[in-house]
Formats: structure tokens, sequence, C-alpha cells
């Protein structure tokens, strides 16, 4: 049986202001899980649940904390229906994570009735979540289906949001409709980065591509036109005008950022400025970085459009259509150009202005 029990993280130095917070216990089957919900004024608050070894409950705490608020920013800058929220579970070497843990997870959920709706992310998959769904209706990343039909990996639609971006700031900022021989450089090329690279070949530009898995660089090179392969640890520093992270965060630092020529940085991977702060020198470099969360929103409008269709909902304004909703994707691009455009009028970094425009949508 899962016990719910909702605890007080305020003195948490990542809290903020975080609606409710649970933790989750099952003994029999060892789940031992956290669910944030950041802010609910837009809508349930979906969010990712991530299954992970964390060291201990502290380290789970900051990344649920964290996390959950990432989500609200993203879902109010995309225009969503949705607050934000974010669960995480913690992987014990004893208990291995079953169907029995994640039906159990969803026992939880269907305790707090609602306030959160979860989905995949990092150790967690489209089978969890149909575990997941036996014991509770407040799941979304369900399998494709004919009732189904706006369900399934939202990966390539990430991938469209962050090409919208790039296309709509490149032009935006001097190269006119199309990316005929712009450089541009993807750090990672797993299910975002590759459906990236063949959304850029498509339009004309150049790849430069780093990874540590050599099986995609050479399917890359057989796929695309006009490739370069470099090393992961000398993407960054290649003479481009995009550069796009799409592996892991925290790669614009101390050490990177110096070495970056790239006029634009616009990718996938989440958390990719390693503090706030390096908006700013980036910023003052006159390097145009595009906030992570922004442009990776690809993802949570698939889930968002598939969650609504599957409770038979329509919030948005118009057919729940996979038209209308690669429309919204597409909007990504204009959003991310707002944002770009206000930081060179107000001289303010991105990540200020995006976070702004966010809080004047979820806070109005
Ligand atoms: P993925 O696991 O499919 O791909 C990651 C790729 O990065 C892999 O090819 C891996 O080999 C490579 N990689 C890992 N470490 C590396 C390193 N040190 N140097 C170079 N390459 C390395 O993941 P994904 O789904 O493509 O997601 C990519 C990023 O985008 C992640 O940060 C993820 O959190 C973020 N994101 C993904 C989605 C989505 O819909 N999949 C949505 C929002 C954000």
């Amino acid at each position: 049986m899962t016990v719910v029990t909702e605890i007080d993280l305020s003195d948490h130095p990542e809290y903020d202001g975080h609606e409710k917070i649970f933790k989750m216990e099952d003994k029999a089957t060892g789940l031992l899980s956290f669910v944030a919900i950041h802010n609910s004024n837009l809508g349930p608050a979906l969010g990712g649940c991530r299954y992970y070894t964390y060291t201990n409950e502290a380290d789970a705490h900051s990344d649920v904390l964290r996390l959950s608020r990432g989500m609200t920013y993203k879902s109010a800058l995309a225009g969503l229906p949705l607050g934000g929220g974010k669960s995480v579970i913690i992987a014990k070497p004893d208990k291995p994570k079953t169907s029995n843990m994640m039906e159990a997870f969803g026992e939880g959920l269907e305790k707090i009735g609602g306030l959160y709706v979860t989905a995949e992310d990092v150790g967690t998959t489209e089978e969890d979540m149909v575990s997941i769904s036996k014991s509770t209706s407040y799941v979304s990343g369900l399998p494709p289906s004919e009732t189904l039909p706006l369900s399934g990996n939202p990966s390539p639609l990430t991938a469209l949001g962050v090409f919208s971006a790039v296309r709509d700031v490149t032009n935006a900022f001097g190269e006119r409709n199309k990316l005929v021989g712009v450089r541009c450089g993807i750090l990672g090329l797993g299910a975002v980065g590759y459906a990236l690279a063949r959304h850029l070949d498509e339009l004309g530009a150049e790849l430069v591509l780093a990874d540590i898995n050599q099986e995609s660089l050479q399917k890359a090179e057989r796929e695309f036109s006009n490739v370069k392969i470099v090393s992961p640890e000398d993407l960054h520093k290649q003479d481009m005008k995009v550069f796009a992270p799409c592996a892991l965060g925290g790669g614009l630092n101390d050490k990177t950022i110096p070495e970056i020529k790239a006029k634009v940085i616009c990718g996938a991977a989440n958390n990719q400025l390693a503090e706030r702060r390096h908006g700013k020198i980036l910023h003052d470099k006159g390097i145009i970085y595009t906030p992570d969360y922004v442009v990776n929103a690809g993802g949570i409008i698939a889930v968002a459009y598939a969650y609504y269709a599957q409770i038979g909902k329509n919030p948005f304004g118009n057919e729940m259509t996979r038209e209308n909703m690669i429309a919204k994707i597409e909007e990504i691009g204009d959003t991310t150009r707002e944002i770009c455009l206000r930081s060179r009028e107000e001289d303010l970094p991105t990540n200020q202005i995006a976070d702004k425009m966010a809080e004047d949508v979820f806070l109005k």
C-alpha cells in the first residue's frame, strides 16, 4: 500500500514557494518517491518522473524542487494550460524498478487526486507509464494507439521546436530564409540531436557533429550532405554560427564560454547554463543564448495535447489535431526571436527576459 505524506521543504535552498510536496512510500515494492507541485495557476502540474540513483534524500529533494519549478516556466512560456510539477523515484540497488513499483507510484498519484500528472523523464519509459496507468488516469506519455493518436515519443517534436528556434533566430539576425552554408554544431546526436541534424541538413546547413557514440556519427555521415565530425571536447570551440547543445546540462560554464565562437547557442539540453550568471556572461560577449526551457518545449507541447485528448477535454481553443499541435510547436521560433530581440533592446540577458515573460504569464 502506498503511503502518501505531505512534507515541508520550505527551508530548502531550492524551495521557491512550491504549493505542495509529497513523499510516497511503498514497503512491498521499495518505492520511495517525491512529488513537487511548484505552481498550478494555469492548470494541473504536468512533468516527468525521473528514476535515478540519488546519493541521499536531500539530493532527490534538490532535483524535484528545481525541476518542478522549471516546468512551470516552460509550460507558461509555451502557452500551455498546465502548471509545473515533477516527480523523482530513488533507484535502490537492492530493489530494482518493477511494474509493481510503478503501479504503486500510480496509486500514490491517484491519492493526490490530479494535482500532478506524470510522464516520462530520465530513467522512465513508455512501458512504465503503462504500468502507472493501471492505478491512475493522471499519467501521460502512453504509447500511441487508435484512441490516442497524439501520444508517443515526443523527441522528434522537441527537435522540431529547437529547429524552429534556430531558423527564426538566425533569420532575425541576418541570414535570410535559408540555412544554406550556415555552419551549425550539434553536441549529442541522440533522439533530439539527430532529428535536429536532419532538419538543418534539409535546409542546407553545414553540420559539425560530436557524440561519444560512434555509430550515430557514422550514420549521420552517411545520411547528411555536409558533415564534419569533431571530438565532444572540441565541439564548442568550432568556428560556427550556431552551437546546439543536445547532450547534457551544465555545458555553458567558466571554462567553455571563453572558447565559444558561435553567434547563437540553441539546443535541447536542459539546464545548459552551469549557473544563472553565465547567461549574463554570454550576453556581455554578444553571444545569443536561447533559453533551453523555451526552445526545448516541443516535447511538453506534444505531451499536453496527448494528455488533454486522453481525458477528453480541449482547453486549446482549436481542434486537437496533429497539424494544430505542430503549429503550436513552431510558435517556439517566434517566442525565441521575441526574447532575443527584447534582450538586445533592453540590454539584458535572454534568460532573465524569458523568466520575466514566463512570470508575467503564470503570476498574472
Ligand atoms: P538521448 O539520450 O537520446 O541523447 C543524448 C545523446 O548525447 C546520446 O547520443 C549520447 O551518446 C550523447 N552524449 C552523452 N554524453 C555525451 C558527451 N559527454 N559528449 C557528447 N555526447 C554525449 O537524449 P535526448 O532525448 O536526445 O535528449 C537530449 C537532451 O535534451 C537532454 O539533455 C534532455 O534532457 C533534453 N530534452 C529532451 C527532450 C525530449 O523530448 N527527448 C525534451 C526536453 C529536453
